[in-house]
């Protein structure tokens, strides 16, 4: 169809590349052409194959003598011998701009929107199934992102087989003592000192180091091990309101809570039962949840979340703004407390349009009684805006990191909650 080798093909040479010389640096790229399961529904395969076959021919022409097949139906492959990654990365941006011209046929316009996936070998396999399977993962990333191009990422991977041993290994880590929980400041912005910290997870996994909670925290989610992490961090976060309580230090603590401990019934009688054991009173910790965990089964979540509110326990929503409630949906919930998603913040010095939104979240926030919060401040000019808006809380990298304890503690000047940081005050 493509006048271009097939799959089998690059199989046998990557086979034979391997055979002949296990340590040699190849690089395999797939290339998948987003629109194509679109355009094969409407205007059917004899255009899609067209598509195909000039897709195929322009890649061929930017690649040389490299070997360029057809991988699938809707993807083509190339397998660079004797390539380091600088040259992979090279050829795949050259791919990607010989195809930002669109195809055209009579009255046809239709844009390729290439994404490339890379495998480096020998790192990520010598077997050409794995590679052809990883360089494809790393190209369904890119079809999603901004950069059109993406390297195999393990981490990332949803169908690595490592990834049920993770789970048996966090599972390990929650019973013995691997997880530790850090914490970040949220500056009161009225009252200019620190009174709450949010507990965020952290997992050294003995050899594959840190494990960004992005990606064991969504896996934990899949794997249904996320109310074990939840249990886990509501019993370290509550152990530690009181600890601070102890020293004479009124910070609350805010535990973030997922989707699936949602559906769980019994969690507002857990934690109750948490507060009660460490002698904390339900105003000194603050549940988030993300918008999107309560859009998913409103109804059951919004029962159980009126039980930790009629708890006394203030709920707020996590990443506000990207998700997909909305204000009118917003009033039926019984949180009190809104964190603006970091998206929005991170440019609000240098972004008319996102001091614009902010200010307006901020407004409507407060007419409707909630506290707003801006997490991801990370410069003083928004630290500053976010003054003049009138948000209550910040939280970011500018006030700082999330922090062990021990540091977070020293961090705090003087017992008096006061930030290290020069606020604008
Ligand atoms: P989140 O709850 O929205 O937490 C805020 C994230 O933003 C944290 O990432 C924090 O380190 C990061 N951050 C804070 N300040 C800044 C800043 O100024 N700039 C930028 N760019 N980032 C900033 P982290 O710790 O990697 O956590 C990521 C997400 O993982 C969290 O997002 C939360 O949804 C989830 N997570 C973490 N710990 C837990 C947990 O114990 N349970 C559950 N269910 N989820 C958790
Ligand atoms: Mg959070
Ligand atoms: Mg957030």
């Amino acid at each position: 169809m493509t006048g271009l080798p097939n799959r089998a093909c690059t199989e046998a040479a990557i086979r034979d590349r391997f055979a002949s010389r296990p340590d040699t640096r190849s690089a395999l790229l797939v290339l998948g052409l987003e629109r194509l399961p679109e355009i094969i529904k409407t205007l059917g395969h004899v255009v899609s194959d067209r598509l195909m076959r000039e897709a195929g021919a322009r890649v061929q022409a930017v690649a040389g003598d490299t070997l360029v097949a057809r991988a699938t139906d809707t993807q083509l492959s190339v397998f660079m011998p004797d390539a380091a990654l600088g040259d992979a990365r090279k050829l795949a941006q050259a791919v990607v701009e010989a195809l930002s011209d669109p195809y055209r046929e009579a009255d046809l316009t239709l844009d390729f929107a290439p994404a490339v996936g890379i495998a480096p070998a020998p790192e990520h396999g010598t077997d050409a199934g794995v590679l052809l399977r990883r360089a494809e993962v790393a190209m369904i990333g890119a079809l999603r992102a901004v950069d059109p191009i993406a390297l195999y990422d393990p981490v990332t991977d949803p169908h690595r087989p490592e990834r049920l041993s993770l789970m048996g290994e966090l599972r390990h880590a929650l019973e013995f003592g691997g997880l530790q929980l850090h914490y970040q400041p949220k500056l009161n912005l009225q009252e200019d000192r620190i009174d709450s910290a949010e507990g965020l997870t952290r997992w050294v996994h003995p050899v594959l180091g840190p494990v960004p909670p992005d990606a064991f925290i969504a896996l934990a989610e899949e794997t249904g091990n996320i109310r074990r992490v939840t249990r886990w961090a509501l019993d370290a976060g509550i152990a530690q309101a009181s600890r601070w309580k102890a020293e004479g230090r009124a910070l609350r603590v805010c535990i973030n809570i997922s989707a699936r401990d949602l559906e769980d019934a019994d969690l507002p009688r857990r934690i109750a039962a948490l507060l009660q054991a460490h002698g904390v009173a339900p105003a000194q910790i603050a549940p988030e949840i993300t918008e999107s965990a309560i859009m998913g089964k409103p109804d059951a979540a919004i029962a159980v979340l009126r039980r930790l509110a009629d708890q006394g326990i203030d709920l707020a929503i996590d990443d506000f703004g990207v998700g997909h409630s909305s204000f009118a949906y917003l009033r039926r919930l019984p949180v009190r407390e809104l964190k603006i998603d970091k998206t929005f913040i991170t440019h609000l010095a240098h972004s008319r349009e996102d001091r614009i939104i902010v200010g307006s979240i901020v407004e409507l926030g407060h007419h409707l009684g909630y506290r707003v919060t801006a997490e991801g401040v990370e410069d003083a000019a928004a630290l500053a805006l976010l003054r003049e808006i009138g948000c209550d809380h910040a939280q970011g990298f500018l006030i700082s990191r999330p922090l062990p304890v021990e540091e977070f503690a020293r961090s705090i000047q003087d017992g008096h909650g006061r930030p290290l940081v020069e606020t604008g005050h």
